[in-house]
């Protein structure tokens, strides 16, 4: 499977944004930046499992997939986004929930865009401005570097999907504006289009990847899984060695995953349960292994433990 990603075709001319944008960045910034990401991501991805991937599913572990799949897929997510807030006939202000959500969180538009463009500003280096949905369904602005966003392991604390974002890497403005990154940012308002944003936020909101993100954030239960993962794996084919050296490691595991925070949407009964069957579940593996009990004991333990945990993870992607 050759070019799974493909360059957006823009929704208006390379001129259509003048005079706010001249026509010459706007070519080189879509037909060479944009067309580069896309080149690179696909020999990136060409040849692995990777290449049957979302371009979401891609962001969301970035960091663990390697520079090539954080920068090009990043580069590809981010400037498509960017084409697609622009319009030659914007909508000048936002409206409905998005509006109400704006005021309640940033007190109005005005203070968000000088929130938005004060992050731009102070971004070293090359970077994007984002203004997004965090998972717990509330407004956030952030800055990144190079082509990170916020739906990336990368952006640690600040993660989310993107509604609205400003490219300030200087191939956005160099041409027109030369080193004024300021007057950039103040000119670009009047072709952010509003109206795609809104859309934007609607489709955040019901997007299954907030869940996703923030089943990745919440870094104890990740910590655990990883455990699990690299010792019921080799147990399965009969390789006892990774549960034996590890048990105790992850019996500290299932305790520090008890006394995290639980995201806002997984406080349920039967998660609180499911942590509380892990943390007993592990230290009694741990006593079987100190005690050097037979492998079919510690089989029937961890087997119980993994579905345990499945429990939890399956609960997490079930629920939306
Ligand atoms: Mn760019």
């Amino acid at each position: 499977m050759r070019n799974r990603f493909s360059l957006p075709k823009l929704g208006y001319s390379y001129n259509a944004l003048e005079p706010y944008i001249d026509p010459q960045t706007m070519e080189i910034h879509h037909s060479k930046h944009h067309q580069a990401y896309v080149n690179n991501l696909n020999k990136a991805v060409a040849g692995t499992p990777m290449e049957s991937m979302s371009l979401e599913d891609l962001l969301v572990v970035a960091e663990r997939r390697g520079a090539a799949v954080r920068n090009n897929g990043g580069g590809h997510y981010n400037h498509a986004l960017f084409w697609n807030i622009m319009s030659a006939e914007p909508d000048k202000s936002p409206n409905g929930k998005l509006e109400d959500e704006i005021k309640k969180t940033f007190t109005s538009v005005d203070s968000l865009k000088k929130l938005l463009n004060n992050g731009a500003l102070t971004r070293f280096g090359s970077g994007w401005v984002w203004l997004y949905v965090t998972p717990a369904k509330k407004l956030a602005v952030c800055s990144s570097p190079n082509q990170d966003n916020p739906i990336m392991d990368a952006s640690k604390e600040n993660r989310g999907i993107p509604i609205l974002g400003i490219d300030v890497w200087e191939h956005a403005y160099y041409l027109k504006f030369q080193n004024k990154r300021g007057d950039y940012l103040n000119t670009i308002w009047n072709v952010i289009d509003w109206d795609a944003v809104n859309t934007n936020y609607e489709n955040a909101l019901k997007n299954p990847l907030l869940k996703t993100i923030e089943m990745d954030a919440w870094i104890a239960l990740k910590d655990f899984h990883s455990v699990m993962a690299q010792t019921f794996h080799p147990m399965e084919e009969g390789n006892y060695g990774p549960i034996r050296a590890r048990a105790s490691e992850m019996s500290l595991k299932a305790q520090m995953l008890a006394s995290s925070p639980v995201p806002s949407s997984f406080q349920s009964k039967d998660i609180t349960k499911a942590i509380k069957n892990l943390v007993e579940g592990s230290a009694k593996l741990e006593k079987l292994v100190k005690k050097k009990s037979k492998d079919d004991k510690l089989k029937e333990s961890l087997t119980k433990l993994h579905d345990t945990f499945h429990i939890i993870q399956g609960l997490c992607s079930n629920e939306h």
